[in-house]
């Protein structure tokens, strides 16, 4: 191996050093900022009850049981509240492929943590809507 071959090896070597200075990084400050999750991604469920016909499709179809219905709880003529243990859930889909009315959608949204397990549990207050309370835990805010 000759000296120029070396010197070769190592001007390559320092221009990718040199290089990566100037980047920008790749990760991002997770949890305290935002990360981008594409459009179809199966994250927390929004329940648009205006649309909701009470039918229970989305309970039966549940694979591991983690959607009570309230067919009591009513806010229009024919809708029901819904119940979702996200210490459950699998984000399989199957709820969102057997709505057949357009009540029941996934969001993009995955970082459910919780400080406590029965948070987890997102009842009508939660499920309809996308605003979030902020998380803190040990004194430190995340969200
Ligand atoms: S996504 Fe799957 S596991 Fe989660 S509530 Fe819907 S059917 Fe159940
Ligand atoms: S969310 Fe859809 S599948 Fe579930 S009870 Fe309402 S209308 Fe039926």
């Amino acid at each position: 191996m000759g000296f120029f071959s070396v010197l070769g090896d190592m001007f390559r070597i320092f221009k990718h050093v040199f290089r990566q200075v100037f980047v920008r990084p790749f990760t991002s400050l997770y949890p305290f900022e935002d990360r981008y999750y594409p459009e179809r991604t199966r994250g927390r469920h929004i329940h648009i009850r205006e649309k909701c016909t009470a039918c229970s499709q989305c309970v039966r179809a549940c694979p591991v049981v983690a959607i009570r219905i309230d067919k009591e709880d009513k806010m229009y003529e024919k809708d029901a509240a819904l119940y979702f243990d996200y210490s459950r859930c699998i984000f399989c889909g199957l709820c969102v492929e057997a709505c057949r009315f357009d009540s029941l959608f996934h969001t993009p949204i995955v970082d459910l943590s919780e400080g406590e397990r029965d948070d987890l549990l997102y009842g009508p207050d939660k499920i309809e809507t996308l605003e979030r309370d902020p998380l803190e835990w040990r004194g430190r805010r995340f969200r």
